[in-house]
């Protein structure tokens, strides 16, 4: 397959050729045969497919009759009352799950990480729904997941067994949740959490939503513990927010680490919190990237799924407006996003899987500010979604 008649981000004219889900050949390949299928871009803008770094699948609403958040002001408040909502609710994960994935995909995204609930209240169900959901799409959209102890790990006594069973049924990264604010006893959770990582040669990825200072000595707690379980390159810390909030010198000193030790930095964008300092943080060398965390769920009605609306949001949290940081919010959701979950073969270039772009805009910067519906979405090199409808 070829597609023709395509813009680059510097606006040249370029093509894609693709052979058994590859890129076979990119660039301004005007010289060459048209052999094979082609098709015209019609001028669009060639950008890599998107990455959803951090979602929670198990837990959406989507789909179902709006409703707003019923939670209290507390984390606790709003872990329990998720529990309440997702307890009443009749339609199965496959189906919400489901429906979520495909305006994903429709979207343009076709690499997910979701983290999955795992507590004693639900036991597993939640990752055997999305065991099952990730067979019914491997074709068309690749799924990580996370064993997430969303309720709380040593004070909810089971937990630590239903995270290994987790891990033994083919999840493939350990969760972790504010091992000081919601355990109370960070060095035990990172003990565990690290432990089982070692024990199914895997990563981890932590929310960690503790701020201030108690948020900051718990980043330094993981890079000790991913130095000591020489698992760099392998963790991912979500949210962060303490690191909007230290000093510039602390800042420097903690990136430092986190960059030497390939302990990537995922964060949502919420206008309010401070978050990690995206700019700065990059130039260290941290990849830092962008999800969209819970979508259209009991914690808010709010987000689409929308990986250029994600991107957006990280460009207007910092009132960007220069190119060159359109691109930086950009890459948040693709390179720096697909770097972060540890994707082989990602990007537009010889040799990569064959998932890409082509969108109705002039620039990157152009896509970012108007996010336009119009998108062709091609996934393994055919073209799987267009204009907001799966093919
Ligand atoms: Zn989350």
């Amino acid at each position: 397959m070829l597609y023709t008649n395509l813009r680059d981000a510097a606006g040249a004219t370029v093509a894609v050729r693709c052979e058994e889900g590859r890129i076979a050949d990119i660039g301004d390949l005007s010289g060459q045969g048209l052999g094979g299928q082609v098709q015209d871009g019609g001028g669009r803008l060639l950008m890599p497919a998107f990455v959803e770094p951090h979602v929670h699948l198990d837990k959406t609403l989507y789909g179902e009759p709006w409703r707003a958040c019923t939670a209290g002001p507390t984390l606790r408040d709003y872990i329990d009352n998720e529990r309440r909502v997702l307890a009443a609710q009749t339609t199965p994960i496959a189906v919400r799950a489901g429906r979520l994935v495909e305006r994903l995909l429709c979207y343009g995204t076709t690499a997910i990480r979701s983290h999955v609930d795992v507590a004693p209240d639900i036991g597993l169900a939640h990752v055997e729904a999305l065991l099952a959901l990730r067979e019914t799409w491997r074709d068309l959209i690749d799924m990580q997941f996370v064993a997430f102890p969303q309720t709380g790990l040593l004070c909810r006594p089971g937990t630590t067994d239903l995270m290994r069973e987790a891990m033994r049924m083919g999840v493939e990264t350990v969760g972790g949740l504010d091992p000081a604010g919601i355990d109370g006893d960070p060095d035990g959770q990172l003990r565990f959490i690290f432990a089982l990582a070692e024990e199914f040669g895997a990563g981890l990825d932590i929310h960690l939503h503790d701020k201030g200072e108690l948020g900051a000595c718990q980043v330094e707690r993981i890079a000790d513990y991913t130095q000591g379980a020489g698992l760099g390159g392998r963790v991912m810390i979500s949210h962060a927010y303490c690191l909007g909030m230290v000093s510039q010198a602390r800042l420097a000193g903690i990136g430092r680490r986190l960059a030497d030790l390939g302990i990537s930095l995922m964060t949502s964008a919420p206008a309010e919190t401070p978050i990690p300092p995206v700019e700065a943080l990059t130039k260290m060398g941290v990849t830092v990237c962008c999800g969209s965390d819970g979508i259209r769920d009991a914690w808010s009605p709010v987000g689409n799924g929308d990986m250029l609306e994600r991107a957006y949001l990280t460009a207007y949290k910092y009132d960007w407006c220069r190119e060159a940081e359109f691109a930086l919010a950009l890459d948040c959701a693709t390179g720096q996003a697909a770097r972060a979950i540890g994707l082989a073969d990602y990007g537009l270039h010889v040799g990569a899987r064959a998932d890409f772009l082509m969108v109705d805009a002039e620039t990157p910067g152009d896509a970012l500010c108007r996010r336009p519906a119009q998108r062709r979405v091609v996934r393994a090199g055919r073209v799987v979604a267009e204009d907001g409808r799966m093919l």
